[in-house]
């Protein structure tokens, strides 16, 4: 199978954005990430107030190489303040603004998001027909409005965009639009495979996430594993004495 390559670049310093390093170390069966992220820096002004264009975007931003999809990681709002943008030519722009606050409060790190785009526009890459990566692709015939989990969720709130940064899934409807436009069944297999165990909270944050929403239970598994070390060095000493 074809991997799909993906390029990662920042616009602006790539410090601001929170373990991009790790998306380009995923191991994976569809994706072939370029080994190095690109800085580039950029000087014109805003077109749309603080924000900028789409179209303003495809002509400062650094073009494709050789690479299927270059995704472009900025700080700033862009047009109608989405999460993401096409900006031609297969360039795909993402930004950190607004949602970094959000997926900070949910525990998430910035690079999940980063992660669950690189698959949902490997899978789109991959659909035969239109482009669905070009400016005038369709895409929300390709995403659903309701939240999910799912890598093609719309998320028209941005309060939502947690949901599908934790183990995201693949949904029915999506894996049966996807194999209706050539994608084989054992690449979604694959995919959604990836994004479980490649997308997800840190095994720490988990762990409080479970410990606030089970007390009791975390208490307990607390006790019991304080009861079994104390137990085992117990052991231990005695062999040892
Ligand atoms: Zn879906």
């Amino acid at each position: 199978m074809k991997k799909v390559s993906i390029k990662i670049a920042t616009l602006g310093d790539k410090k601001h954005f929170d373990g991009l390093d790790e998306v380009i170390k995923i191991k994976s069966s569809i994706i072939d990430f370029w080994p190095t992220i690109e800085t580039h820096q950029f000087s014109c002004l805003p077109d749309e107030e603080w924000g900028y264009s789409a179209r303003a975007i495809s002509h400062f931003a650094p073009g494709r190489d050789d690479e299927d999809i270059l995704i472009l990681v900025a700080g700033f709002p862009i047009e109608e303040n989405y999460i993401l943008k096409r900006v031609g030519d297969s360039r795909i722009i993402l930004t950190s603004f607004e949602v970094n606050s959000i997926l900070k409060r949910d525990r998430i790190r910035f690079s999940n998001l980063v992660a669950r785009y690189c698959y949902s526009v490997s899978l789109m890459y991959l659909c035969k027909g239109e482009s669905l990566l070009s400016p005038d692709g369709d895409w929300t015939r390709y995403a659903h409005a309701d939240t999910r989990g799912c890598l093609f969720d719309m998320t028209p709130h941005k309060d939502d965009i947690a949901v599908s940064c934790d183990r995201p899934i693949i949904c029915d409807e999506c894996q049966a639009r996807l194999r209706s436009r050539g994608v084989q069944q054992r690449t979604l297999e694959i995919a959604s495979s990836e994004i479980y165990y490649n997308i997800r909270k840190s095994l720490y944050w988990s762990a409080v996430d479970f410990a606030e929403r089970h007390p009791v239970a975390a208490f307990v598994v607390a006790t019991l594993w304080g009861l079994t070390v104390g137990v085992s060095a117990s052991i231990l000493a005695a062999l040892l004495t």
